[in-house]
């Protein structure tokens, strides 16, 4: 067993690192107050081959693997989850593409992502139904063709940037739930879709997110990803990678936390001594570094075991939810032991502990993951 990284994904993390270090810091106050979409930083992203590098080099990526892109999110998200998720999820749609598209739609949707010129959405939420895959309305019906969508999705990453979006339409109605469902690509100038901002988020507020409205929205056939009624069980597979993504997310800002943490408590006195000296703010930062450690080995271990053709469906979903835990638990801490001043917006805690609350809601809330880990655990 080898827990080193190779000397790539060294190279890779220290050059994500330090573009984030680089091009995050100056903007984030601004961005996260002003609600602001950083395009610019997504496209420097991708020259320097950050955007979409889980994607193999024959469809424009940089082949880093799913390890390689957990590592890319980890160091974004350590500067700024808000701003790194724009880079990150620009590909978010392109993962159900590429394990279940066909070779035209690869070639023609993933490159484009690649290079930073086009950013992909993943549309499944609805209004009325989160969890509740049943209670999805969002109908793809066929004419001639065609199939024309009408439905409402909700909460949708990237909704107004996204130049395409995969989306999760009922095509079978006639099938029971999990057979009903197709996954569609829809570029966003469709006649029929409409794009509505959402503002006044609590965290990760420089991200882009929308509602988006299918109107009679019209896409030829070929724009289904593999066949009809399969969309339940590619959405299952695109989460069990995209998870991981989210669990990476949660271990940069964790980091993050800690190590400003620690500087935080060598430099505040309280009683004549740093505050690091008190037995109870030991307590928190050792809380806080074994999260961490523990988080970091099953980020690493479920994307590792991705890229060596083994996803662990479980694992992924551990992953993701052991790492909205560890987040909200090491910003607390991280506004705790700033104190007053944790609390407002001279230090960036208090943004990470808006931030971290996301990553125990999206992609599957956290009771969701203890619903599926609950029933894989027994399926074994
Ligand atoms: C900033 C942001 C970005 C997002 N990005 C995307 C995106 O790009 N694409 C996309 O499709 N969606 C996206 N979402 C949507 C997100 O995935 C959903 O909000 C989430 O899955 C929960 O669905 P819901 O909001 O409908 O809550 P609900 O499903 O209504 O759940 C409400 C509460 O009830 C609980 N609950 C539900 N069912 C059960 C049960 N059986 N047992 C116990 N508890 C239960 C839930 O865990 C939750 O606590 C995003 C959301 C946000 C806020």
């Amino acid at each position: 067993m080898d827990f080193e990284l190779t000397d790539e994904l060294k190279m890779l993390k220290d050059m994500a690192k330090k573009f984030a270090q680089t091009e995050f810091s100056s903007l984030s106050r601004e961005c996260d107050e002003e609600e602001k979409y950083t395009p610019e930083i997504r496209r420097k992203a991708a020259e320097n081959g950050l955007v979409a590098a889980w994607v193999p080099e024959e469809y424009g990526g940089s082949g880093a693997g799913i390890l390689g892109n957990a590592i890319i999110t980890e160091e974004l998200s350590k500067v700024d989850m808000g701003i790194g998720l724009n880079v990150v999820a620009a590909a978010f749609g392109c993962e159900a593409i590429f394990q279940f598209g066909t070779e035209e739609q690869k070639k023609k949707y993933l490159p484009p992502v690649c290079r930073g010129e086009q950013v992909s959405a993943g549309a499944f939420t609805e209004p009325d139904a989160g969890t509740d895959v049943a209670g999805y309305r969002t109908r793809a019906v066929k004419d001639g063709n065609d199939y024309v969508i009408n439905g409402n999705k909700m909460f949708i990453t990237n909704g107004t940037v996204c130049d395409f979006m995969v989306a999760q339409c009922i095509t079978n109605p006639e099938e029971k739930k999990h057979n009903s469902f197709s996954l569609i690509i829809v570029p966003a100038d469709t006649p029929g879709v409409t794009r509505n901002k959402i503002r006044g988020k609590m965290g990760i507020r420089s991200s882009d997110t929308a509602e988006i409205v299918f109107e009679d929205a019209r896409v030829p056939q070929s724009s289904l990803i593999g066949r009809e009624g399969n969309g339940f069980r590619q959405l299952m597979h695109f989460f069990d990678v995209t998870r991981i993504m989210v669990s990476a997310q949660a271990l940069g800002l964790a980091e993050a936390c800690l190590e400003t943490s620690i500087k935080y408590v060598k430099e505040r006195s309280a009683f004549g001594a740093p505050l690091g000296a008190f037995q109870l703010t030991q307590m928190k930062l050792t809380e806080m570094a074994i999260k961490i450690e523990a988080l970091r080995g099953l980020v690493y271990k479920s994307a590792w075991l991705v890229d060596h053709g083994r996803p662990d469906y479980t694992l992924a979903a551990m992953a993701k939810y052991f790492g909205g835990q560890t987040a909200v638990f090491c910003a607390n801490y991280a506004v705790e032991l700033h104190g007053g001043y944790g609390y407002i917006d001279e230090y960036s805690v208090q943004k990470w502990y808006r931030d971290a609350k996301i990553l125990e809601l999206y992609e599957g809330t956290k009771e969701a993951e203890i619903m599926t880990i609950g029933r894989m655990l027994q399926s074994r």
